[in-house]
């Protein structure tokens, strides 16, 4: 059975490999995150039936919802990647895969709370104010070191790399700067901060050359679900 998901799968998939290769990377070093927020259970069940695992969700009560309504899938995960509000932190904390979007103490000390209280880690990901845009969140480059310093006592999380959301999303090369700036932030922390290996960058419209700067996941929606 194919269908606009499984085909949209496979064509991304087949941009993946050809990015990796290009870029002298080992076939299959990148993870795809498959973005289906918006999208109804059902489009998950499709990409799960073509072998698909991971999802990125945005929001927190819709990705507890799809946990619930889709509990029978083997293997499925769920990864928020979006910004959080304190208060909607447990639903991350029950549900969630990983996390994307860690730019504050606050919440920080939220989710290590709530998921220490389940008896599990949840690996995170800080989101960094690449484009130094300070209207949008995340963390300013100058104060990844301290916030990184802050959050190391936090148990229940555990950092593992850093993610960005350049300005111009449908303009790849635009992006290549950024995603640039993020690699060498993070090779610049690496010696202090020996779990931060992961980049998590790059969408529909830049995910290939977000692979060329080194991203180790990649989050892409629209090119496998349609547009929302
Ligand atoms: C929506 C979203 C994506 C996917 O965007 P597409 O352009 O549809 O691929 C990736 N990351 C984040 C944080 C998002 O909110």
């Amino acid at each position: 059975m194919s269908s606009a998901i499984a085909e949209g799968l496979a064509a991304v998939r087949e941009r993946v490999a050809a990015a990796e290769r290009r870029a002298g990377r080992q076939a299959g070093s990148v993870q795809l995150l498959a973005v289906s927020k918006t999208k109804p259970p059902e489009a998950l069940r499709e990409a799960h039936a073509a072998g698909h695992r991971a999802f990125g969700e945005n929001y927190p009560q819709e990705l507890r919802d799809k946990a619930a309504t889709l509990a029978d899938l083997s293997g499925l995960e769920l990864h928020a990647i979006g910004s959080l509000q304190s208060n909607k932190a447990k639903y991350v904390a029950a549900s969630a895969a990983s996390f994307h979007a860690l730019d504050r103490l606050g919440l920080a000390e939220e989710l290590s709370k709530r998921c220490l209280a389940l008896g599990r880690v949840l690996p995170c990901f800080i989101e960094v104010s690449i484009a130094g845009e300070t209207t949008k969140g995340g963390i300013a480059p100058d104060a990844l070191a301290p916030f990184l310093e802050a959050i190391e006592p936090l148990t229940g999380i555990r950092t593992v790399g850093l993610m960005c959301m350049p300005p111009a999303l449908d303009q790849a090369e635009a992006s290549r700067p950024h995603f640039a700036r993020l690699r060498a932030l993070r090779d610049g922390l690496l010696p202090r901060f020996p779990n931060l290996t992961g980049l998590s960058m790059g969408m529909s419209g830049d995910f290939e050359v977000a692979i060329e700067e080194g991203a180790t996941v990649v989050r892409v929606g629209s090119l496998i679900f349609g547009h929302r």
